[in-house]
């Protein structure tokens, strides 16, 4: 194992999706109901000639916590194991006061990040992206993780920063 690889961002922007995605499997159970899933939370993969260990830190869970500490230890788990963090966002929502919460976090940390939109499933979408410049962690990837678009992109952005 090369380096660790944690996956954050809040609810229902599609982590476990994009998780199972780069482990090849299909691992985790996918529910539409947030705080509903119970997800396989570490996997080892490799891309190139690069193995590391994944972690999805949205199936880590504190029980009868609000949102939002749930993803502030969500997060701080991220920048404490990590060596890169893969921040996922929803395309089809816009900036959520969550993801500008997260974005702090990880900017503080001086971790290096990924920025992946997901939910980008169509071409029509793309210009979605420019919008998450704002979160100030870098450039968006377009990405859709249940049609598998991006993911290589995002991958070869990972080890690059590994
Ligand atoms: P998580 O809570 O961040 O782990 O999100 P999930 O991976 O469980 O996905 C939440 C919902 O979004 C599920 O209904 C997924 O099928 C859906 N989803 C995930 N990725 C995509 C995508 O790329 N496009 C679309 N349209 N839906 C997606
Ligand atoms: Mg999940």
């Amino acid at each position: 194992i090369q380096g660790v690889v944690a996956i954050v961002g809040r609810a229902n922007v599609g982590k476990s999706t994009i998780f199972n995605r780069i482990v090849g499997e299909r691992v985790s159970i996918v529910e539409d109901i947030p705080g509903v899933t119970r997800d396989r939370i570490y996997a080892n993969a490799s891309w190139l000639t690069r193995d590391f260990r994944l972690i999805d830190t949205g199936g880590i869970e504190l029980e009868d916590a609000s949102f939002t500490e749930q993803i502030k230890m969500q997060a701080e788990i991220a920048i404490e194991e990590a060596d890169v963090i893969l921040f996922v966002v929803n395309g089809r929502e816009g900036i959520t006061r969550e993801d500008a919460f997260v974005a702090r976090m990880l900017q503080k940390s001086k971790k290096p990040i990924v920025l992946a939109v997901n939910k980008i499933d169509d071409q029509v979408y793309k210009d979605n992206i420019y919008d998450f410049y704002n979160l100030g962690v870098g450039d968006p990837i377009a990405v859709s993780g249940s049609h598998g678009i991006g993911i290589g992109d995002i991958l070869d952005q990972i080890i690059h920063l590994m």
